[in-house]
């Protein structure tokens, strides 16, 4: 089907605005699994639906539920001090849950393949060009999508990987999700040199 074909049959193609908006509203009233029962805020995503850089964490944890913003709380400490001079406003990040499981239970098949078809969407809308997988729910899916091998996140963590999206080429860089420095004070330092390598990448240095 050329583009005037397309265009005749399904009209002007969506903004990224009204597509997000919409997913937004989907994902709002979503009810695929039985996290809707507890979540107080189904959390989409925070930052530039414009971003090249998108960021994938696992759930929404209990403070995002209430405040319907994405890391906050300890893990969202760590990142910041991660992102150094990047600003939260130029990226985007999501999770593959958008409801928080109760006391933060690690995500399980159910879930994960009810609500993974609203990331494909999102990462379809914005289109990034890097990929940030954070932690092992969101690289395995991640690598999963794009048939890469998922091995284990020590062995993946900070380092790139090049994938075909339907809108052209990407990279992925998984590293550990950042709540891992709230209790292993020593993966501090592993999460900054990821992040510096992740920081060369954005602006262009490999
Ligand atoms: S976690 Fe995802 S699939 Fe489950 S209710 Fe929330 S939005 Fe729907």
């Amino acid at each position: 089907m050329d583009s005037w074909d397309k265009f005749r049959r399904e009209g002007p193609e969506k903004s990224k605005e009204e597509s997000m908006s919409e997913l937004k509203k989907e994902i709002e009233n979503c009810r695929k699994c039985d996290l809707f029962k507890t979540r107080r805020n189904p959390l989409v995503g925070d930052g530039s639906i414009y971003s090249r850089v998108m960021l994938v964490g696992e759930s929404p944890g209990y403070y995002e539920d209430i405040q319907n913003k994405a890391f906050v709380g300890e893990a969202g400490k760590i990142l910041d001090v991660l992102l150094v001079d990047l600003k939260r406003e130029d990226i985007y990040i999501t999770n593959v849950l958008k409801c928080h499981p109760p006391r933060n239970h690690n995500p399980n098949r159910q879930e994960i393949d009810s609500c993974i078809g609203y990331l494909y969407r999102q990462m379809g809308i914005i289109k990034p060009k890097i990929i940030v997988s954070l932690g092992k729910y969101a690289t395995d899916e991640i690598f999963k999508k794009f048939g890469l091998p998922f091995s284990r996140i020590s062995e993946l963590h900070g380092k790139m990987f090049h994938a075909n999206a339907e809108f052209g080429k990407i990279i992925i860089f998984p590293s550990f999700h950042p709540a891992v420095a709230c209790y292993r004070s020593e993966m501090i330092d592993i999460l900054k040199r990821d992040f510096k390598r992740l920081r060369g990448l954005i602006n262009g240095e490999y």
